[in-house]
């Protein structure tokens, strides 16, 4: 597995197409040269390669992890109550609602991780993001804190999503407080992570929740069938149809160059380069991911892939 890791680092370090994301300006100090690849398997093996220690915005890969709280602490029912399951086959930043049910299509996309963190922010008012930042702290198995210059930066800017946060007001989708619900949003964006956190966090998703080093059940069993649900279908923005098919494993991307994908009962991958494509997806996470997929026959359906016991002959 090291060796597969270095050799997708090698094959794919002198791939420089796609640009830094620079609509939340702060974001664009990113350095564009930063890759790195971690896996970690649902028994708690690390294995890595580049910059996996240098710390990013978690950005979008913090959705999963929200719906996945409130579905813990509130119920799946009052959760699907405010946010749908469906892909909305437009952009993530979309000012838009569900035709007929006027609820978000899904907790991925800007308007549904919104609503989502309005949830939070209701259930625990001026102590959501320290909860949130406990929450997230035990899923990468260290203590996790803000980028205060990211989160300032976007909150100045986000004029868009705080046009979604008022066009959910106005439907009676959040509560009345949907600027500090907005403000949640911007902070759970700006929690600084590694490679190899986020690696951590999806070998947590993959083991059913159970961290595998710490040993802290952090997610329950239920929330994380839900997680891993929306993951598939809409995790990778407007690619996340063709990520199904070429990949077939739940994951989730977000602007600042991460990438996380989860082999359920196996492993984490996690990737950071800050390169992106049209879509918004790091362009060397992607064929980094799409690779050992490949090459491992990770793809849910894929005729090698045997279930849990499949990596354990190989490691
Ligand atoms: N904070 C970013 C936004 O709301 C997250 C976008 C993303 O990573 O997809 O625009």
């Amino acid at each position: 597995m090291q060796a597969l890791v270095e050799a997708a680092h090698a094959k794919y370090a002198p791939h420089a197409t796609g640009d830094v994301a620079t609509y939340i300006p702060e974001l664009s100090k990113a350095n564009p040269d930063h890759f790195g690849i971690c896996t970690v398997t649902s028994d708690g093996r690390v294995f890595e390669m580049g910059d996996c220690d240098v710390p990013f915005t978690i950005q979008s890969i913090s959705k999963p992890f929200t719906f996945g709280m409130a579905i813990d602490e509130l119920g799946r029912d009052a959760v699907l109550a405010h946010v749908g399951v469906e892909p909305s086959g437009d952009a993530f930043n979309a000012i838009e609602l569900q035709n007929g049910t006027n609820l978000p299509f899904n907790p991925m996309v800007n308007a549904g991780a919104i609503t989502v963190s309005a949830l939070l922010h209701k259930a625990h008012g001026p102590a959501a993001l320290d909860a949130l930042l406990e929450r997230f702290s035990a899923l990468a198995g260290r203590r996790l804190s803000i980028d205060q210059a990211v989160y300032e930066s976007e909150r100045r800017t986000g004029h868009r999503n705080r046009a979604i946060a008022h066009l959910l007001l106005n439907f009676g989708v959040v509560h009345e407080q949907a600027e500090a619900a907005l403000d949640l949003y911007f902070q759970q964006c700006s929690i600084l992570v590694t490679c190899r956190d986020l690696a951590m966090m999806a070998a947590t998703l993959s083991n059913m929740g159970l961290h595998p080093v710490t040993g802290e059940m952090v997610l329950s069993v239920n929330s994380i069938r839900d997680v891993l649900s929306v993951m598939f279908t809409c995790g990778m923005y407007d690619y996340s149809g063709q990520w199904a098919f070429r990949v077939g494993v739940p994951a989730k991307s977000g602007v600042s160059g991460g990438v996380m994908a989860v082999v359920n009962r196996q492993m984490g991958i996690a990737t950071y380069s800050p390169r992106l494509d049209r879509f918004g997806n790091s362009v060397r996470g992607v064929e980094t991911c799409a690779d050992l997929a490949s090459q491992l026959g990770l793809h849910a359906f894929d005729c090698l892939n045997i279930g849990s016991g499949f990596l354990d002959t190989i490691l």
